[in-house]
């Protein structure tokens, strides 16, 4: 990981990278944190070219949930040319199961807790159905870090956290 950590700080020249509980980019304060496993894997590798990636790309802020599902594509491109680069080739399946569990959230975020419809994001915190009218509530969503507030007072279900964070 510190080898890594090595080759990868010259591309992103202003951003630190501290260790943390998971992977993540703080665009911020500039920061990446990772995760050091018992057992070195791939997945935490990919994890660290991912979070390198959105910061390279000054990945800062979205209007709306289908935005940031924009950026985690760019951020997964652009991490496979870090990859291929330093000779860390990304697993495509990975990044197709990643970019999966991101689109399910999306999904499950825009459904209509009352109607069951697909709804359009009205602003970063809320959504609204065209079909019944209700609005509803989500939180903000974060790079990687996607989860929903549970709320008691609709049939708003929480999501599992994804397991790429
Ligand atoms: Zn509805
Ligand atoms: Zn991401």
């Amino acid at each position: 990981m510190q080898t890594l950590l090595a080759k990868l700080q010259p591309l992103v020249p202003n951003v630190s990278f501290a260790e943390g509980t998971s992977f993540f980019w703080s665009p911020k304060q500039k920061l990446i944190t990772y995760r050091v496993a018992k057992i070195p894997n791939d997945r935490d590798v990919w994890a660290l070219l991912h979070e390198t990636a959105h910061a390279s790309l000054n990945h800062t802020q979205y209007n709306s949930d289908f935005e940031l599902l924009m950026l985690e594509v760019a951020a997964w491109e652009k991490a496979c040319e870090i990859g291929t680069e330093l000779g860390l080739p990304i697993d495509e399946e990975h990044i197709q199961n990643c970019l999966d569990t991101y689109r399910d959230w999306v999904h499950q975020r825009s459904t209509c807790p009352s109607c069951s419809s697909t709804s359009f994001q009205k602003d970063p915190h809320s959504y609204h159905c065209h079909n019944c009218q209700t609005v509803w509530q989500v939180s903000a969503s974060r790079f990687c870090r996607p989860y929903r507030l549970r709320d008691t007072s609709s049939k708003a279900k929480a999501l599992p956290a994804p397991t790429f964070m």
